[in-house]
Protein backbone atom coordinates (compact mmCIF):
# COMPACT_ATOMS: atom_id res chain seq x y z
CA UNK A 1 0.00 0.00 0.00
CA UNK A 2 1.30 3.59 -0.82
CA UNK A 3 0.47 6.97 0.22
CA UNK A 4 -2.02 8.50 -2.86
CA UNK A 5 -0.24 11.51 -2.14
CA UNK A 6 4.03 11.33 -1.68
CA UNK A 7 3.86 7.47 -2.88
CA UNK A 8 5.29 6.50 0.76
CA UNK A 9 5.33 2.86 1.42
CA UNK A 10 2.89 2.54 3.99
CA UNK A 11 2.47 -0.65 6.30
CA UNK A 12 -0.79 -1.82 7.90
CA UNK A 13 -0.30 -1.57 12.23
CA UNK A 14 2.84 0.16 11.93
CA UNK A 15 1.83 3.03 9.36
CA UNK A 16 -1.05 5.25 10.41
CA UNK A 17 -3.10 5.48 7.11
CA UNK A 18 -6.42 8.01 6.46
CA UNK A 19 -8.48 6.38 4.24
CA UNK A 20 -10.48 8.75 1.25
CA UNK A 21 -12.96 7.91 -1.13
CA UNK A 22 -11.10 6.45 -3.31
CA UNK A 23 -7.22 5.51 -1.71
CA UNK A 24 -5.56 6.18 1.27
CA UNK A 25 -3.30 8.91 2.27
CA UNK A 26 0.07 8.62 4.91
CA UNK A 27 -0.87 10.59 8.04
CA UNK A 28 2.16 12.90 7.49
CA UNK A 29 0.16 14.04 4.15
CA UNK A 30 -3.16 13.79 5.95
CA UNK A 31 -1.86 16.26 8.52
CA UNK A 32 -0.63 18.65 5.95
CA UNK A 33 -4.56 18.73 4.27
CA UNK A 34 -6.13 18.85 7.68
CA UNK A 35 -7.45 15.18 7.47
CA UNK A 36 -5.66 13.66 10.35
CA UNK A 37 -6.45 12.81 13.57
CA UNK A 38 -3.17 14.82 14.42
CA UNK A 39 -4.31 18.17 13.09
CA UNK A 40 -4.49 20.31 15.33
CA UNK A 41 -7.07 22.84 14.25
CA UNK A 42 -9.48 20.25 13.12
CA UNK A 43 -11.56 17.88 15.22
CA UNK A 44 -12.69 14.32 15.41
CA UNK A 45 -15.80 15.41 13.32
CA UNK A 46 -14.06 16.58 10.15
CA UNK A 47 -11.39 13.57 10.29
CA UNK A 48 -14.63 11.19 9.85
CA UNK A 49 -15.28 13.67 6.61
CA UNK A 50 -12.16 12.30 5.33
CA UNK A 51 -13.97 9.12 3.32
CA UNK A 52 -15.68 11.93 1.66
CA UNK A 53 -12.47 13.49 0.16
CA UNK A 54 -11.00 12.05 -3.37
CA UNK A 55 -7.72 11.58 -3.97
CA UNK A 56 -7.45 14.32 -6.54
CA UNK A 57 -9.00 16.86 -4.05
CA UNK A 58 -6.68 16.19 -1.24
CA UNK A 59 -4.06 15.89 -3.63
CA UNK A 60 -5.16 19.69 -4.99
CA UNK A 61 -5.37 21.10 -1.71
CA UNK A 62 -1.56 19.81 -0.73
CA UNK A 63 -0.09 21.18 -3.65
CA UNK A 64 -1.56 24.57 -3.11
CA UNK A 65 -1.31 24.59 0.96
CA UNK A 66 -4.87 24.46 1.62
CA UNK A 67 -6.75 22.39 4.34
CA UNK A 68 -9.78 20.72 4.44
CA UNK A 69 -12.68 22.78 6.31
CA UNK A 70 -15.89 20.79 5.78
CA UNK A 71 -18.03 24.07 6.70
CA UNK A 72 -20.45 23.71 3.88
CA UNK A 73 -20.77 19.70 4.86
CA UNK A 74 -21.34 20.91 8.43
CA UNK A 75 -23.90 22.81 7.17
CA UNK A 76 -25.40 20.61 5.38
CA UNK A 77 -26.07 18.45 7.91
CA UNK A 78 -27.21 20.76 9.80
CA UNK A 79 -29.96 21.84 7.52
CA UNK A 80 -31.08 18.10 6.97
CA UNK A 81 -31.11 17.44 11.27
CA UNK A 82 -32.99 20.17 11.49
CA UNK A 83 -35.33 19.03 8.14
CA UNK A 84 -36.04 15.64 10.29
CA UNK A 85 -36.89 17.24 13.51
CA UNK A 86 -39.44 19.63 11.75
CA UNK A 87 -41.12 16.64 10.25
CA UNK A 88 -40.41 14.39 13.33
CA UNK A 89 -42.69 17.31 15.32
CA UNK A 90 -45.19 17.78 12.40
CA UNK A 91 -46.03 14.03 12.20
CA UNK A 92 -46.48 14.20 16.59
CA UNK A 93 -48.78 16.88 15.90
CA UNK A 94 -50.56 14.73 13.20
CA UNK A 95 -50.81 11.42 15.43
CA UNK A 96 -51.79 13.86 18.27
CA UNK A 97 -54.77 15.20 16.72
CA UNK A 98 -55.74 12.13 15.09
CA UNK A 99 -55.84 10.32 18.22
CA UNK A 100 -57.93 13.07 20.05
CA UNK A 101 -60.48 12.71 17.01
CA UNK A 102 -60.21 9.02 17.41
CA UNK A 103 -60.31 8.88 21.23
CA UNK A 104 -63.65 11.14 21.61
CA UNK A 105 -65.28 8.93 18.50
CA UNK A 106 -64.35 5.76 21.07
CA UNK A 107 -66.10 7.51 23.93
CA UNK A 108 -68.92 8.20 22.40
CA UNK A 109 -68.73 4.40 21.75
CA UNK A 110 -68.76 3.99 25.14
CA UNK A 111 -65.26 1.97 24.36
CA UNK A 112 -63.56 0.42 27.64
CA UNK A 113 -60.03 0.53 28.42
CA UNK A 114 -56.84 -1.65 29.50
CA UNK A 115 -54.46 1.25 30.56
CA UNK A 116 -54.64 3.22 27.58
CA UNK A 117 -55.62 1.30 24.81
CA UNK A 118 -59.12 1.61 24.19
CA UNK A 119 -61.47 -1.23 22.84
CA UNK A 120 -64.28 -0.21 21.11
CA UNK A 121 -66.92 -2.78 20.77
CA UNK A 122 -69.27 -1.08 18.16
CA UNK A 123 -66.24 -0.14 15.95
CA UNK A 124 -64.88 -3.53 16.78
CA UNK A 125 -61.09 -1.30 16.98
CA UNK A 126 -58.94 -0.93 19.58
CA UNK A 127 -57.21 2.46 20.16
CA UNK A 128 -53.80 3.06 21.27
CA UNK A 129 -51.98 6.17 21.96
CA UNK A 130 -48.44 6.41 20.34
CA UNK A 131 -45.33 6.61 22.85
CA UNK A 132 -42.80 9.60 21.56
CA UNK A 133 -40.64 7.37 19.94
CA UNK A 134 -43.23 5.04 18.23
CA UNK A 135 -43.97 8.25 16.04
CA UNK A 136 -40.68 7.67 14.10
CA UNK A 137 -40.01 3.56 14.44
CA UNK A 138 -43.65 2.75 14.54
CA UNK A 139 -45.76 2.76 11.17
CA UNK A 140 -48.85 1.32 13.32
CA UNK A 141 -51.94 3.18 12.56
CA UNK A 142 -53.45 4.44 16.08
CA UNK A 143 -56.29 2.33 15.70
CA UNK A 144 -56.39 -1.25 14.76
CA UNK A 145 -59.06 -3.81 14.22
CA UNK A 146 -59.91 -6.16 17.24
CA UNK A 147 -59.00 -9.30 15.67
CA UNK A 148 -55.43 -8.05 15.75
CA UNK A 149 -55.27 -8.89 19.37
CA UNK A 150 -54.11 -12.61 19.84
CA UNK A 151 -53.52 -13.06 24.04
CA UNK A 152 -52.68 -11.28 26.68
CA UNK A 153 -50.85 -12.08 29.97
CA UNK A 154 -50.67 -10.27 33.63
CA UNK A 155 -47.52 -9.82 35.38
CA UNK A 156 -46.94 -9.75 38.81
CA UNK A 157 -43.34 -8.50 40.67
CA UNK A 158 -43.15 -9.77 43.91
CA UNK A 159 -41.39 -7.63 46.24
CA UNK A 160 -40.72 -6.79 49.61
CA UNK A 161 -42.12 -4.27 51.91
CA UNK A 162 -39.69 -2.91 54.49
CA UNK A 163 -41.68 -1.75 58.09
CA UNK A 164 -41.28 1.83 59.05
CA UNK A 165 -40.17 0.45 62.55
CA UNK A 166 -37.37 -1.72 63.17
CA UNK A 167 -35.25 -3.53 60.62
CA UNK A 168 -37.80 -6.60 59.54
CA UNK A 169 -38.91 -7.04 55.69
CA UNK A 170 -42.09 -8.61 55.82
CA UNK A 171 -41.77 -11.00 53.52
CA UNK A 172 -39.35 -12.11 50.66
CA UNK A 173 -41.11 -13.43 47.18
CA UNK A 174 -38.32 -14.01 44.93
CA UNK A 175 -38.80 -17.80 44.45
CA UNK A 176 -42.23 -17.59 43.20
CA UNK A 177 -41.41 -18.08 39.61
CA UNK A 178 -38.13 -17.62 38.64
CA UNK A 179 -35.34 -14.80 39.06
CA UNK A 180 -37.21 -11.86 37.75
CA UNK A 181 -40.12 -13.03 39.95
CA UNK A 182 -42.42 -12.34 37.01
CA UNK A 183 -45.61 -14.67 37.21
CA UNK A 184 -46.74 -14.95 33.80
CA UNK A 185 -50.10 -16.52 32.94
CA UNK A 186 -53.31 -15.70 34.15
CA UNK A 187 -54.13 -14.28 37.13
CA UNK A 188 -54.78 -16.63 39.25
CA UNK A 189 -54.79 -15.48 43.15
CA UNK A 190 -53.46 -17.84 45.97
CA UNK A 191 -50.56 -15.60 46.48
CA UNK A 192 -47.42 -17.35 48.26
CA UNK A 193 -45.91 -13.65 48.53
CA UNK A 194 -47.16 -10.48 50.48
CA UNK A 195 -46.61 -7.81 48.53
CA UNK A 196 -46.17 -6.58 44.71
CA UNK A 197 -44.13 -4.04 43.34
CA UNK A 198 -45.88 -4.05 40.10
CA UNK A 199 -48.95 -5.60 38.11
CA UNK A 200 -48.75 -5.34 34.62
CA UNK A 201 -51.16 -6.61 32.18
CA UNK A 202 -49.24 -7.72 28.64
CA UNK A 203 -51.69 -7.18 25.39
CA UNK A 204 -49.78 -9.39 22.27
CA UNK A 205 -51.53 -7.92 18.90
CA UNK A 206 -50.43 -9.14 15.37
CA UNK A 207 -46.97 -8.75 13.81
CA UNK A 208 -44.84 -8.82 17.31
CA UNK A 209 -46.48 -5.86 18.93
CA UNK A 210 -47.59 -5.78 21.88
CA UNK A 211 -48.70 -3.38 25.09
CA UNK A 212 -47.98 -2.60 28.76
CA UNK A 213 -50.72 -1.37 30.40
CA UNK A 214 -49.99 -0.79 34.26
CA UNK A 215 -52.79 -1.27 36.72
CA UNK A 216 -49.97 -1.05 39.89
CA UNK A 217 -46.52 0.37 40.40
CA UNK A 218 -45.54 1.36 43.88
CA UNK A 219 -45.21 -1.21 46.30
CA UNK A 220 -48.23 -2.35 47.65
CA UNK A 221 -49.50 -5.53 50.03
CA UNK A 222 -51.23 -8.64 48.41
CA UNK A 223 -54.32 -8.13 51.23
CA UNK A 224 -54.56 -4.33 50.72
CA UNK A 225 -57.95 -3.67 49.14
CA UNK A 226 -55.82 -2.00 46.79
CA UNK A 227 -54.93 -5.21 45.45
CA UNK A 228 -58.08 -6.41 45.61
CA UNK A 229 -59.27 -3.42 43.14
CA UNK A 230 -56.46 -3.63 40.92
CA UNK A 231 -57.47 -8.28 40.99
CA UNK A 232 -60.92 -7.64 40.10
CA UNK A 233 -60.30 -4.66 37.23
CA UNK A 234 -57.79 -6.84 35.83
CA UNK A 235 -60.37 -9.99 36.05
CA UNK A 236 -63.31 -8.34 34.69
CA UNK A 237 -60.85 -6.81 31.60
CA UNK A 238 -59.30 -10.45 31.10
CA UNK A 239 -63.22 -11.77 30.96
CA UNK A 240 -63.60 -8.90 27.91
CA UNK A 241 -60.39 -9.85 26.51
CA UNK A 242 -61.38 -13.68 26.59
CA UNK A 243 -64.26 -12.82 25.14
CA UNK A 244 -62.57 -11.09 21.69
CA UNK A 245 -59.60 -13.64 21.37
CA UNK A 246 -62.26 -16.46 21.29
CA UNK A 247 -64.38 -14.87 18.58
CA UNK A 248 -61.14 -14.28 16.71
CA UNK A 249 -60.36 -17.57 17.03
CA UNK A 250 -63.80 -18.96 15.93
CA UNK A 251 -63.51 -16.32 13.07
CA UNK A 252 -60.15 -17.93 11.81
CA UNK A 253 -59.26 -22.07 11.33
CA UNK A 254 -61.54 -23.84 13.72
CA UNK A 255 -58.30 -26.17 15.60
CA UNK A 256 -59.43 -28.91 17.42
CA UNK A 257 -56.98 -28.83 20.62
CA UNK A 258 -53.81 -27.00 20.37
CA UNK A 259 -51.88 -25.95 23.61
CA UNK A 260 -53.40 -22.78 23.58
CA UNK A 261 -56.74 -23.79 23.87
CA UNK A 262 -55.92 -25.82 26.84
CA UNK A 263 -54.00 -23.07 28.71
CA UNK A 264 -56.79 -21.24 28.21
CA UNK A 265 -59.29 -23.55 29.55
CA UNK A 266 -56.83 -23.34 32.53
CA UNK A 267 -56.46 -19.99 32.67
CA UNK A 268 -60.64 -19.93 32.88
CA UNK A 269 -60.82 -22.51 35.31
CA UNK A 270 -58.50 -20.72 37.00
CA UNK A 271 -60.48 -17.81 37.04
CA UNK A 272 -63.29 -19.25 38.08
CA UNK A 273 -62.15 -20.99 41.17
CA UNK A 274 -60.88 -17.11 42.05
CA UNK A 275 -64.64 -16.43 42.03
CA UNK A 276 -65.62 -19.02 44.01
CA UNK A 277 -62.83 -17.98 46.56
CA UNK A 278 -63.94 -14.22 46.11
CA UNK A 279 -67.22 -15.15 47.16
CA UNK A 280 -66.49 -16.90 50.52
CA UNK A 281 -67.90 -20.28 48.83
CA UNK A 282 -64.20 -22.35 49.20
CA UNK A 283 -61.63 -21.43 51.35
CA UNK A 284 -58.11 -20.24 51.02
CA UNK A 285 -56.95 -24.21 51.16
CA UNK A 286 -59.53 -25.27 49.40
CA UNK A 287 -58.25 -23.09 46.24
CA UNK A 288 -54.64 -23.37 46.90
CA UNK A 289 -55.46 -27.66 46.79
CA UNK A 290 -57.76 -27.26 43.63
CA UNK A 291 -55.52 -24.31 41.61
CA UNK A 292 -52.33 -27.21 42.04
CA UNK A 293 -55.15 -29.75 40.28
CA UNK A 294 -55.55 -27.74 37.31
CA UNK A 295 -52.10 -26.55 37.47
CA UNK A 296 -50.25 -30.08 37.14
CA UNK A 297 -48.38 -28.84 40.19
ZN1 LIG B 1 2.05 10.86 2.03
Amino acid sequence: MKCSICGKRLLVGINSITTLKDGVICNNCATEVGLSTKSLFHSMAEVKSSGTVTVAEATDYFNNHKTFTFEQERAQKKLEKKQAQKEEEQQRAEDADKYDQLLSEFKEDKAWHVGKVYFDDKKQQVLVKKSTAEHIFNERTLNFPYSDLESYDVIEDPTTIEKKHGVGRSIVGGLVAGPTGAVLGAFSGGKSYSAVSKVAMILYFKENYHIEATFLSTDTSTSSSTYAAVQRSIMQVGHDLDKIIADNNAGTTTQATTPSDTSNSTADDLRELKQLLDDGIITQDDFDTKKKQILGI
